[in-house]
C-alpha cells in the first residue's frame, strides 16, 4: 500500500447529492489509482441535521455506487473515531497546542486564532466600526487542479464558538493532521477556505496536504450549480428509477474528468488506471441527463439476458406489470 491517504468528509444532510457523490468518487478513484487508503470521515457537528437516517442515506449511496472505504463508519480503523461528534478530546488536545504556542486569544466568549504579522486598524464600512487587521504573509497554494493560488488572510478568525463548539475550519484541519491525510480532494467552493486551513497547518508546524479543488457541477440549463432541488440531483433517485450503478458511476466520473480521448463508456478498472489530477478539468462541468441515459442504455445492451431479467423483475413488479414470482 502506498502512503497516499485521502478522505471523503461529508456532513450528512439526508440526501446523497450528485456533487457529494462526485467528490466521494474522485477521492475513491485516486485512492485506488495510487494504491492508497480511502477514509470516510463524518463531519456531523450540526446535531439537528446529522441523524442516523441521514448517515444511512449516505452509506447506502456509497455502497450502491461501489465505493468501499478502508477506514470509517462500520469498518473502523487505526485513526478513529471517524465521527467528528466523537472526537472532542482530540480537538481539546490540538487547541492546547495552539494555546501553548501563543496562537490564540479569547474575545467575546469565543476563542480566536491569531494570525502572524503587523497589526493595524481600519474603518470597516460594512461593520461601521474600526476593525483590527493583520498584514500576514500571503499563503501560496499549489493546487493540483487550479494551479498556483495566492491569498493573504487579514482577519483573525474564531476557532471555538461561545457555546464551546469548535468551528469547521479548526476540526477539518485537526482531523486531516490527526488522520495523516496526504491529499485533500474537495469541491471548489472550499477553495476560499484553504488559506485559513493552511494558516492552521503552519501554526501546528505541519506541512499541508496536497490540495485538489474540483470544479462545480452546473445544472442542466441556465447558470448556477446543481442544488438538491434540481432534477437528477439525488443519487438515491437513480437507484429507484432502475439505473445501473455502473453506468451512473461511469457518468459521474466524467463530470469534471476525462481520459483525454473521446471515450465515454469505460470499465471501472480502466478509469482507476487512468484517473489522476492532470485529467481533471479546470472549467465547470454541466449535468446532462440525456448523456447519462444514453450511457445507461449502452450498459443495458451489453448485459446478458439472465442478469437483465434478474434486474428487471423487481422493477416490473413495482410497476404492476408482473406478479412477484412470475
Ligand atoms: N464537511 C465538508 C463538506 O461537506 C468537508 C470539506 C472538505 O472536504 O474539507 O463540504
Amino acid at each position: 500500500m502506498s502512503q497516499v491517504r485521502v478522505r471523503f468528509a461529508p456532513s450528512p444532510t439526508g440526501f446523497f447529492h450528485i456533487g457529494s457523490a462526485r467528490t466521494a468518487l474522485f477521492n475513491w478513484l485516486y485512492a485506488r489509482h495510487a494504491g492508497g487508503t480511502f477514509v470516510l470521515r463524518i463531519e456531523d457537528t450540526d446535531k439537528e441535521r446529522n441523524t442516523d437516517e441521514s448517515l444511512q442515506v449516505l452509506l447506502d449511496g456509497m455502497r450502491w455506487m461501489g465505493m468501499d472505504w478502508d477506514e470509517g463508519p462500520e469498518v473502523g480503523g487505526a485513526y478513529g473515531p471517524y465521527f467528528q461528534s466523537q472526537r472532542q478530546p482530540i480537538y481539546d488536545e490540538y487547541l492546547k497546542k495552539l494555546q501553548d504556542a501563543g496562537r490564540t486569544y479569547e474575545k467575546d466568549g469565543a476563542i480566536w486564532f491569531k494570525l502572524e504579522g503587523e497589526r493595524y486598524t481600519e474603518y470597516d464600512d460594512f461593520k461601521k466600526a474600526e476593525v483590527e487587521k493583520v498584514r500576514a504573509a500571503p499563503v501560496v497554494i499549489d493546487d493540483a487542479v487550479r494551479g498556483r493560488v495566492e491569498r493573504a488572510e487579514e482577519l483573525d478568525f474564531v476557532i471555538v464558538r461561545k457555546d464551546g463548539n469548535p468551528v469547521f475550519h479548526f476540526v477539518n484541519v485537526v482531523d486531516d493532521i490527526a488522520m495523516g491525510i496526504t491529499h485533500v480532494i474537495r469541491g471548489e467552493d472550499h477553495l476560499s477556505n484553504t488559506s485559513k486551513h493552511v494558516e492552521l497547518f503552519n501554526a501546528f508546524g505541519v506541512t499541508p496536504p496536497v490540495f485538489a479543488h474540483i470544479p462545480l457541477i452546473l445544472k442542466e440549463s441556465g447558470p448556477g450549480k446543481m442544488s438538491k432541488r434540481d432534477k437528477g440531483a439525488l443519487i438515491e433517485e437513480y437507484e429507484t428509477r432502475g439505473f445501473l450503478a455502473n453506468a451512473v458511476r461511469n457518468y459521474i466520473s466524467l463530470l469534471g474528468w476525462n481520459p483525454k480521448d473521446e471515450r465515454e463508456k469505460m470499465e471501472i478498472d480502466e478509469i482507476i488506471e487512468l484517473f489522476d489530477f492532470p485529467g481533471i478539468n479546470k472549467g465547470n462541468s454541466r449535468f446532462d441527463e440525456k448523456k447519462l441515459s444514453a450511457l445507461n442504455t449502452e450498459y443495458l445492451r451489453e448485459m446478458n439476458v439472465e442478469t437483465f431479467t434478474f434486474l428487471a423483475r423487481p422493477i416490473l413488479h413495482t410497476a404492476g406489470v408482473i406478479e412477484e414470482d412470475a
